[in-house]
């Protein structure tokens, strides 16, 4: 799969795919990740990006012309079963993890960057497939947001990841039935030392008996997700959830 990241700001992807799962699937051959600069596509002298909002306001816009210029020259034929453009905003439908499954369907994904006041209103009615939002709160610019999504889709890439059902058994999968990868929160997990602070691993996990950890993950994930998210078990009618025995004792508020 093939990430395309239009920016002004390209330096900042530096850091973020230089690590982890990212770079070494970029290293296996499994994605590659093109940061293109937006001053490349633009016709003046100064390369300029913005300019002033029509009707008066705060700050700056970025042109209509070299974000059409940079989608239309990375993907000049473009195929929308294999190539998907997504404006960063935070005016979007909120990112998850089945938006993630459904952009790792296609071959290529372009994510647009905006900064100042955003992006001319054109890009988003008559360029991009779709805008995404990571969260309801306002970011500088798109740059993190694209960080998250790229990080995101580039794991569930058959591959990627060292051991498959790593991204099977995590929290939002969604196999669509009961059980694991159910759209539910993952179990917790716990190394060593067996006791720390006087906190204890919880007995089931130390004992090697499989069946048994298995169903106390199990219920640990309904329990956890109960407690911090239970919007995610609305929908479904599942079976009624109860509360694990704390190992140490202690009553949770
Ligand atoms: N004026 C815009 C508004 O109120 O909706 C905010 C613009 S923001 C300062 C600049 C850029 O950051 C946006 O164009 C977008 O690309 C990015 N951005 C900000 N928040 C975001 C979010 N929650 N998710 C995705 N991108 C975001």
């Amino acid at each position: 799969m093939i990430f395309h990241v239009l920016t002004i700001f390209p330096e900042f992807f530096r850091g973020p795919f230089e690590h982890g799962v990212v770079a070494r699937g970029e290293k296996s051959g499994l994605l590659q990740i093109q940061i293109r600069n937006l001053r490349d596509w633009t016709s003046d002298f100064h390369k300029t990006v913005d300019d002033r909002p029509f009707g008066g306001g705060e700050g700056m816009v970025l042109k209509p012309q070299p974000v059409f210029a940079a989608v239309e020259s990375i993907f000049p034929r473009r195929d929308p079963r294999k190539q998907r453009v997504v404006l960063l905003s935070a005016q979007g439908p909120l990112f998850n993890q089945r938006t993630a499954r459904r952009l790792m369907e296609f071959e290529e994904l372009l994510l647009i960057c905006g900064r100042y006041e955003g992006v001319d209103e054109r890009v988003s009615q008559h360029l991009a497939d779709e805008e995404i939002s990571i969260g309801d709160y306002v970011l500088s610019g798109g740059e993190l947001a694209a960080a998250v999504v790229v990080d995101t889709v580039a794991r569930l890439i058959p591959g990627v990841l060292g051991n498959p059902d790593s991204s099977v058994q995590e929290s939002f999968s969604d196999s669509g039935e009961e059980g694991p990868g159910d759209g539910i929160l993952d179990c917790p997990h716990y190394t060593r030392p067996a006791v720390f602070r006087g906190w204890s691993v919880p007995e089931v996990l130390l004992g090697g008996n499989h069946a048994e950890i298995r169903k106390w993950r199990r219920q640990a994930a309904l329990e956890k997700t109960t407690r911090l998210r239970p919007e995610l078990l609305a929908p479904r009618a599942s079976a009624p959830v109860q509360a694990l025995p704390d190992p140490n004792g202690v009553k949770k508020g």
